[in-house]
């Protein structure tokens, strides 16, 4: 299914717009720093008039000094950067800095389009901007142990809370490394409060970070998704954007489903669900769901092949311990 015309505009404008930033970033800096180091200067029209001498030898057929020119050239080059260490700047401070170094923000690779253009893509059909708020500041470089108590044994799990959650920790780090070579899915479980979507977050920040397409759905705004999908028909402005939307909830390398159990399941939202977890299972696209629900409780919400699903194609990683929104206030 195709975007609309409108929807690539959107997406490549924000393209232009990085483009522009970038520029005039560089812009800023190269000011900033051939006013500090004047010494830049003479460098620069040294390499330039290397590179004039180079093109003209060229022309006239003369290729005996180029490779010496290439090298004199490199020298300067290295040379600028040392200048600019020995000044305190980092060596890369003149180069452009693009937020994709794979595509250098235009959005493709060759004729592919690059990941970040697919996250675009998935960004734009869900509204996903807050997401990247979230998981700016909900990571694993913020995640805190501190919350977990480690002086009592918690009975389902026979370990402190502490120590589960270090086990937790580790099997979600294993999922990420392993990612792409080996295909999982995880059932984030447990009480409320006890982090579950926060680990959510720190999945999905990594896995953006490491070029893959991720969607973050609340349980309500997936059943939300689905039903319309079932209902819109072809003459109604949505229907292009949910059938978009649709399909990537199906294709995108990851799909986070937070706090299912929460939304009003009955038979045609268990139906939806299942053929969801299931075209994934059979893609081999990895799905990530957390819940409050204990598992007597998933198995009454949903019907038996949803609970059988998700028992034998999910790692279960049970969360425990105190509520930790309570205990912040404490702290
Ligand atoms: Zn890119």
């Amino acid at each position: 299914m195709a975007l609309k015309n409108y929807q690539i505009n959107t997406i490549l404008r924000e393209y232009d717009n990085r483009l522009f930033q970038s520029k005039h970033d560089l812009e800023l800096r190269r000011k900033e720093v051939y006013e500090k180091i004047p010494a830049l200067d003479e460098l620069d029209r040294k390499i330039v008039s290397g590179s004039i001498r180079s093109a003209k030898l060229s022309l006239a057929g003369d290729d005996s000094l180029l490779s010496t020119l290439k090298e004199e050239n490199q020298k300067l080059s290295e040379q600028k950067k040392q200048l600019l260490v020995a000044n305190g700047y980092a060596a890369d401070y003149l180069e452009p800095h693009y937020v994709c170094p794979d595509c250098k923000d235009t959005g493709y690779i060759g004729t592919e389009k690059c990941h970040c253009f697919k996250q675009a893509i998935v960004d734009l059909l869900y509204a996903q901007s807050n997401v990247k708020d979230i998981i700016a500041h909900e990571n694993f470089s913020t995640f805190s142990l501190a919350y977990y108590p480690d002086n009592f044994v918690e009975e389902s799990t026979g370990m402190t809370p502490l120590a589960n959650i270090r086990r937790v920790v580790q099997e979600t780090m294993n999922f990420i490394r392993n990612f792409d070579t080996s295909y999982q899915n995880l059932l984030i479980y447990g009480n409320t409060g006890v982090g579950k979507t926060f680990l959510s977050n720190c999945i999905a920040k990594a896995l953006l970070d490491s070029a893959h397409t991720v969607i973050y759905l609340t349980a309500f705004q997936l059943f939300d998704i689905l039903e319309k999908y079932k209902f819109t028909n072809n003459n109604n402005n949505e229907y292009d954007d949910i059938q978009n939307q649709f399909e990537h909830i199906l294709d995108c390398d990851l799909l986070i489903v937070d706090d299912i159990g929460t939304e009003l399941s009955n038979s045609f939202t268990n139906s939806q669900l299942y053929q969801c977890i299931n075209e994934r299972h059979l893609k081999q696209k990895s799905t990530v769901i957390s819940t409050n629900l204990s598992f007597d409780q998933l198995k009454a919400n949903y019907s038996e092949r949803i609970f059988s699903r998700i028992t034998s194609n999910y790692t279960l990683l049970k969360i425990v311990g105190n509520d930790i929104r309570i205990e912040k206030q404490f702290m």
